[in-house]
């Protein structure tokens, strides 16, 4: 068996990076920088007030309280004409440009309005509440690097500093298609004995989705060479990345495994973890080929361990693997030790700890129990079972919302 390390090496020299392109910011959410960015303004572009209320001389309200004269009003997105001289003030709201000659804002709360004046009612600081020009982004600053994938934060960033088209890694576009004879569509109504649903493609969908790849359905392919051969070609021209299911493990009737290897420099590997024992990875034509397993959760665990930090990688980013956890069994768990396994838990924090109870069956079909969990415990190779209230790895998968109405409003 070949070590996981090694197998995920191996994948990862494989793949290459994708080209980078420039995207609107609207859709390069989750995309990667292939250029630092670095700002060529600042922001705010000019000084302005934090608050609603009254610019000043910061002299002018060192005693209250004190009446000053309302030269005019500012408001957001306008530029006033008056200079704040000593004894008067500019009205202004949140945003607006502060005025010549005024240093200080003191909030409308601060005050109360006369006729033409304003009396002030709090001692403000010289400087209170005025936003400096750059304070945020100062121009010239290398902001975001090369290689970090986009957050909705960075594409609010990326349109304040005027970078409207980012330069990023292009979307991975990937080929998805199930096999086998047994395989119906989602959509089918009745099943003959014999026959299953499609759960592959939609689970690899949402994944890739996720992810912000570009899926591309090639569909159930039967047990037939030469459709497979030919679907695989195509697919291999058409995407950047072909993933198929099922066909790879050791007492299958080895049309999809003699297809592969024949089409491309592919290697069937038996990679000591479970599930996702069996997995085919190569290249056809020079595009990255996963070979998954048959049942769906060894399709979840492959992906994430191989295609997702693969992916990631074409993408250009430089962080490839989700984040783990130290936390504790609620139960003992028995595992194979010549393997490293991937239980699919439940991790729930208590009394400030991370606790992981198994999700339901941990059969490599049992699809319903890892579709509960949000993260796996990792047995590493070499251990075997481990006791309740030890402390094990915990590879977050899904982190989501965890508390309802309730816990948080009562
Ligand atoms: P295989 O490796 O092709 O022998 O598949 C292993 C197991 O996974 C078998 O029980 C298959 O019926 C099942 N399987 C294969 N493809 C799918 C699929 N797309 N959706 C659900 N189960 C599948
Ligand atoms: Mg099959």
């Amino acid at each position: 068996m070949k070590p996981l390390a090694e197998a995920q090496r191996q994948v990862l020299a494989t793949v290459g990076r994708l080209p980078p392109g420039r995207v609107p910011v609207w859709s390069s959410v989750g995309l990667v920088l292939a250029d630092d960015v670095i700002a060529t303004q600042d922001v705010p572009p000019f000084p302005n007030s934090a608050m609603d209320g009254y610019a000043v001389k910061g002299a002018d309200v060192a005693a209250v309280p004190t009446v000053l004269r309302v030269l005019e009003d500012v408001a957001a997105g306008h530029v006033g004409t008056a200079t704040v001289e000593p004894g008067t003030a500019v009205k202004i709201m949140t945003g607006a440009p502060i005025p010549p000659g005024a240093d200080t804002i003191v909030k409308v709360e601060d005050t109360e309005p006369g006729d033409g004046a304003v009396r002030i009612m709090a001692v403000t600081e010289p400087g209170t509440s005025v936003r400096e020009a750059g304070g945020d982004v100062r121009s010239g600053d290398l902001v975001f690097d090369t290689g970090t994938r986009l957050t909705p934060a960075h594409l609010g960033v990326l349109a304040a500093i005027g970078v409207a088209e980012p330069t990023v890694f292009r979307r991975p576009r990937v080929a998805v298609m199930s096999t086998g004879d047994e395989v119906l569509a989602p959509e089918s109504p009745r099943l003959a004995p014999g026959q299953i649903r499609d759960a592959n493609r939609p689970l690899l969908t949402g994944l890739l989705s996720e992810l912000g790849a570009e899926v591309h359905d090639y569909g159930i392919v039967v047990d037939d060479a030469t459709l497979l051969r030919s679907t695989l070609l195509r697919a291999a021209e058409e995407c950047d990345v072909v993933m198929t299911s099922g066909g790879v493990s050791m007492g299958e009737y080895d049309l999809v495994k003699a297809v592969l290897t024949e089409l491309g420099d592919i290697e069937l590997w038996r990679v000591a973890m479970q599930p996702a024992k069996p997995f085919a990875f190569g290249q056809i034509r020079s595009t990255p080929l996963f070979g998954l397993p048959g049942n769906p959760v060894s399709v979840l665990v492959a992906f994430e361990q191989f295609a997702r930090p693969a992916l990631l990688s074409m993408m250009g980013s430089r962080l490839l693997f989700r984040p783990r956890l130290r936390g504790v069994l609620a139960h003992d768990v028995h595992t194979d030790p010549e393997k490293t396994v991937f239980l699919r838990m439940n991790v729930t924090e208590q009394d400030g700890r991370w606790v992981a109870a198994s999700a339901g069956g941990q059969s490599s079909n049992v699809l319903s129990a890892a579709a509960n969990a949000n993260g796996f415990a990792v047995v590493p190779v070499g251990t075997g079972s481990v006791d309740e209230g030890s402390v094990v790895e915990l590879e977050m998968f899904r982190w989501s919302e965890t508390r309802t109405y309730e816990d948080v409003l009562g």
